[in-house]
């Protein structure tokens, strides 16, 4: 068990999460990042990224997330690699949990002091009363072999590529079938390959990926696309990029690798030769952490209000993850802001 208690945990070191441990550890909290893989989150995988307020000028993810991690723990907040897999509230607690606290009371024996109920009234959204009326006096993570204990926790978890539903999807992942275009994209030079979907990241690894197959078809269920008209246009005048309206993806075909694709067109089935397809059809939140614990909506995203505050008093959730989100990084930064300061808000109130 780590010894310490953090008073901000945060899950996860994509934008939304490193965002969090800049603004809380700045406020002077002690606040801890756990990430399963390498902080920069899903941006990362972009090929670029040219909507961020205030960088002119155009990056790959990768490059574009390299001064977040030095910048987050410039004021002393710490990153651990770790994968969080179960979050326990305490309810019971026997000394007070101060913050920047160096003592370290067992989390089973912290005793009661008494426990503010939240003013339903001031909560203004649509989180229904299944929270506890009790508001806990810190949180348990495990994550491995460790457990840590925070008074607060920020879930910043994101969200996962959702699958198409293909036959063979699966089976042929990691041989033909790609979710990342920044990646695998090399491995197709001057091959033809497919992008199946049709919002913004669809049509932006299109036009990545048309700089380096020889031929990009573009595959959208719909007879029009989401994307944003200035991307769509660019899409519309690449000449190597063919588009397939009206599309369904059936199948995909072949011995150890992906040889072929198979899409129905107007009740007819259309075999397209092909070694690669890009899969760009939406994202799943990362909530399955916190299900049971926080109160989700019906596509499983985290419930929260204007202060990133769950159904669970002393639990937040920002970015990808969280219910109404746009699901852009300047959106997830701005969440991570807002969290962190109402989180050392809540442990000043709460002490
Ligand atoms: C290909 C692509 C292109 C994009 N292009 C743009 C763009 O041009 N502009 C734009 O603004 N946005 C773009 N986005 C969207 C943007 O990447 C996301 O909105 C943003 O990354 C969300 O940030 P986040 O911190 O909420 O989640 P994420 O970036 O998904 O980070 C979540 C992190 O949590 C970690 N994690 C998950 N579960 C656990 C756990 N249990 N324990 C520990 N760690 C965990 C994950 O490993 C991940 O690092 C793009 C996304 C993709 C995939």
């Amino acid at each position: 068990m780590d010894s310490k208690i953090w008073d901000l945990v945060v899950v996860g070191g994509g934008p939304a999460g490193l965002s969090a441990l800049l603004y809380g550890s700045r406020l002077g909290a002690k606040t801890l990042l756990l990430e399963r893989l390498a902080p920069g989150g899903a941006i990362t995988l972009s090929s670029e990224i040219e909507n961020y307020p205030g960088v002119c000028q155009v990056k790959d993810g990768l490059s574009f997330m390299e001064c977040w991690q030095e910048q987050a723990t410039r004021f002393g907040g710490k990153i651990e690699i770790g994968e969080v897999t179960k979050i326990e509230p305490i309810w019971e607690v026997k000394d007070n949990l101060e913050l920047n606290s160096k003592t370290t009371p067992k989390a089973e024996t912290i005793s009661t002091k008494t426990i503010p109920v939240r003013n339903k009234k001031k909560f203004n959204h649509s989180i229904s009363d299944i929270r506890n009326e009790k508001v806990p006096k810190g949180f348990r993570l495990f994550a491995g072999e460790k457990e840590y204990l925070a008074r607060v926790v920020i879930v910043a978890t994101g969200s996962s590529h959702r699958k198409a539903g293909f036959k063979g999807e699966e089976e042929f992942t990691g041989k033909g079938v790609s979710y990342c275009a920044v990646c695998d994209g090399f491995f197709y030079k001057g091959k033809e390959v497919g992008v199946i979907g049709g919002g913004d990241t669809a049509l932006e690894e299109a036009l990545y990926l048309s700089k380096i197959a020889r031929k990009v078809f573009l595959i959208h269920r719909r007879d029009k696309f989401r994307a944003a008209p200035a991307t769509q246009k660019r899409v519309f005048n690449t000449p190597n990029i063919q588009i397939l309206f009206n599309s369904v993806v059936k199948r995909v075909e072949g011995k150890l690798f992906v040889e072929r694709l198979v899409i129905e067109r107007d009740g007819k089935e259309i075999t397209l030769p092909l070694p690669g397809v890009f899969v760009f059809v939406g994202m799943v939140p990362n909530s399955q952490l916190v299900k049971g614990l926080v109160e989700l909506n019906q596509f499983g995203e985290i419930k929260v209000n204007l202060k990133m505050e769950t159904s669970m008093p002393g639990i937040y959730a920002v970015g990808d993850v969280r219910e109404n989100s746009q699901k852009q990084v300047v959106i997830a930064a701005g969440d991570g802001a807002t969290a962190a300061i109402n989180g050392v808000k809540f442990i000043e109130s709460n002490q």
